[in-house]
């Protein structure tokens, strides 16, 4: 069974002035319908007001479909009794670490979310310890959220998502408001939580280096999936990513134009050392 899956989702904002009368209709999300296998590491992209975070939202059930479906791990968003285990089962990271963190020390922070689920405090002190050290923080414990440095700060609150035994986590830009080094860390604790827990993980960056990782890329653009494939797919699709306004990394773009210049060099070259590898092919050939 996928871990999520969108049958023909739309979603509408509406405004609506002080009388109650619609202003206006935003059509977000528009008639999506993609599915996620257990274990994938999917990571979206697309330009800012593409509807990344509208759907992000469905999958957490905090937004519900005007139109469509949304199933996570099997369970309909729609159904109000399985609110609790959807929410259990997809966790949630967003932009800034600043709203998430709501505790005074970080290992009290990280207990919230099974404290709230009425896990048995044996456990509770368990669990926070296992997602600390998942991250990588462990050893900050005992320490105050307040100072941390931003990509640690986000540690954490992926620690309290991890604290809740998800099965899935979608990050919303996790790494928007982070300096390169916090980026790193948060993509490289991301990672290994999907190689080592199997836990599939939902990325939505405009980091292009950040998407080179992962099994599937999804392409937003208003509101609809615009181009779906692996990173190399996606990646050797240099004009259709400029026409949705997107970049790719520095190496691709490099090979690209290389290759447009009528050097032989495969499509979709994503590190350095590939590029290498064409380079040495092209001269010894
Ligand atoms: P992204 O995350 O890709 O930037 P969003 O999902 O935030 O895109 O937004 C998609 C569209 O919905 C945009 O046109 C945006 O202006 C609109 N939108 C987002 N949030 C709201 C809201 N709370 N009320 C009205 N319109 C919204
Ligand atoms: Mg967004």
């Amino acid at each position: 069974m996928e871990i999520v899956k969108t049958k023909n989702l739309t979603f509408d904002y509406i405004r609506r002035d002080e009388d109650g009368n619609v202003e206006g209709i935003t059509t977000a999300v528009d008639n999506v319908s993609l599915s996620v296998k257990p274990g994938e590491f999917i990571a979206i992209l697309g330009h800012n007001g593409s509807g990344k975070s509208t759907l992000a939202k469905h999958i957490n059930a905090i937004l519900f479909p005007t139109e469509g479906t949304v199933f996570v791990d099997g369970m309909d968003t729609n159904d109000d009794k399985n609110l609790w285990d959807i929410r259990k089962t997809a966790g949630m990271v967003f932009q800034n670490p600043d709203n998430q963190i709501i505790g005074q020390v970080v290992e009290e922070d990280v207990g919230f979310g099974p404290e709230n689920m009425g896990v048995p405090t044996d456990e509770i002190l368990e669990r926070v310890a296992e997602s600390l050290k998942a991250v990588g923080m462990y050893e900050f414990r005992k320490k105050s959220p307040n100072r941390l440095s931003g990509g640690q700060k986000q540690r954490v609150s992926i620690a309290g998502v991890l604290a809740m035994h998800p099965k899935c986590i979608v990050l919303d830009e996790p790494t928007a408001m982070l300096d390169p080094i916090g980026r790193k860390e948060v993509i490289r604790a991301v990672t290994a939580l999907n190689m080592v827990e199997k836990i599939t993980i939902i990325l939505i960056t405009h980091y292009m280096n950040e998407i080179v990782g992962a099994d599937r890329v999804f392409v937003m653009d208003k509101g609809h999936i615009a181009m779906e494939g692996t990173p190399r797919e996606i990646f050797s699709r240099v004009e259709e990513l400029k026409a949705l306004r997107l970049d790719v990394p520095q190496v691709t773009s490099c090979a690209h134009e290389l290759k447009k210049r009528g050097l032989n060099i495969p499509d979709g070259i994503l590190t350095e050392a590939e590029l290498v590898e064409a380079l040495k092919n092209v001269y010894h050939s």
